[in-house]
């Protein structure tokens, strides 16, 4: 796919990390919310949010989650944080089993992985200065006295580009950009190994978009982070990805390292995503792969493939049997009978 990242000013990305023990591990995670009818408020089916879903981070690793709205990325974002708990499955955080943890044993573990949201401005209370709000896990952790603590603010704001005299300025005297680059000095201030960014950069102009992505890959190289970086735009998660995976209806139909992923999707749903980007050469005509319809509702999954009801290339079988997600060369896993 011709990349816009040159058009939106982002360096160049690194290249994958060597393999590492992953620092996150996530096996068979299910999010089912109950619907709750009638006077008696009784159970009426299930959303199926996240289904199955299955992944590996390793250290200095971004994995890109991708999917049209509604399709579970941001829930596999929360049950992953444990701010909701899931159904099924289980997380581990450099290899111990976070699933079940009680508050109080989960608390060392919630050090280690931070969540960047989509809204800077709704993320941040605006009763609070800046240097409060990013000082403010150092205090619920109980690390530092209030002079330590000061100065490892400080540090926080030069790390993300800001300046320390706008430690005690409040949110609304900053610009989107900068309101999100508070976000990532208060992801960063307990030195989490794993950061989940849920559409970090989509409530922000392209200009400033390029200038956070261009931050979280520098922190990325001096601290080793790891990133599982949700975003619709696949120019943005094309160039800030290590491996990429494909959500649709609750489930992964596709993963691989980018430059498998878009020279060469394999799962029809991935062929279409990757047809709709624009491009950015009037030149180059790329072949449209429209879906028809909607996604079905999480209520109600279709049988067998999910996608069948959208799929062009559907048959007789794809109605009943569920594809699995299989490895189709190396490190390329897709979930289609087909392919
Ligand atoms: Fe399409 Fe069938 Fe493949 Fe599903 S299994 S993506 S319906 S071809």
């Amino acid at each position: 796919m011709p990349s816009t990242a040159n058009a939106l000013n982002l360096r160049p990305p690194e290249s994958a990390p060597a393999a590492a023990a992953p620092v996150v591990e996530v096996a068979g995670l299910r999010k089912y919310f109950p619907l709750k009818k009638g006077l008696l408020r009784r159970t009426a089916g299930y959303v199926r949010a996240v289904d199955d879903v299955s992944f590996a981070i390793a250290r200095g690793e971004t994995l890109g989650l991708v999917g049209e709205s509604g399709c579970g990325k941001s829930t596999v974002a929360r049950t992953l944080m444990r701010l909701i708990e899931p159904t099924a499955g289980s997380i581990k955080i450099n290899g111990q089993d976070v699933t079940r943890l009680g508050k109080r044993a989960l608390r060392p573990h919630r050090r280690q992985m931070q969540i960047i949201f989509q809204d800077p401005f709704s993320s941040l209370n605006p009763r609070m200065t800046a240097g409060d709000i990013v000082g403010e896990p150092l205090k619920i952790h109980g690390l530092t006295q209030s002079r330590a603590r000061h100065e490892r603010v400080a540090e926080l704001f030069e790390q993300v580009g800001l300046r320390a005299q706008q430690i005690n300025s409040f949110p609304h005297q900053f610009s989107g950009g900068q309101r999100q680059r508070i976000c990532i000095a208060r992801a960063l201030a307990l030195s989490p190994q794993l950061i989940v960014a849920d559409e970090p950069v989509s409530a922000l102009d392209v200009s400033i978009q390029a200038q956070v992505i261009n931050l979280m890959m520098d922190l990325q190289r001096q601290k080793q982070l790891s990133y599982l970086f949700i975003a619709h735009d696949l120019a943005v998660v094309e160039h800030i990805s290590h491996r990429v995976a494909v959500m649709y209806l609750g489930r992964i139909v596709e993963y691989a390292d980018k430059a498998t992923l878009f020279t060469d999707p394999r799962h029809p749903y991935t062929e279409a995503l990757l047809a709709a980007v624009p491009v950015p050469n009037p030149r180059i005509a790329r072949k449209k792969l429209l879906l028809p319809g909607d996604v079905p509702s999480p209520v109600n999954p279709p049988p067998g493939c999910s996608f069948h009801t959208r799929c062009p290339y559907a048959e007789a079988r794809c109605r009943i049997e569920r594809p699995l997600l299989r490895e189709v060369a190396p490190g390329h896993h897709v979930a289609c009978h087909l392919r």
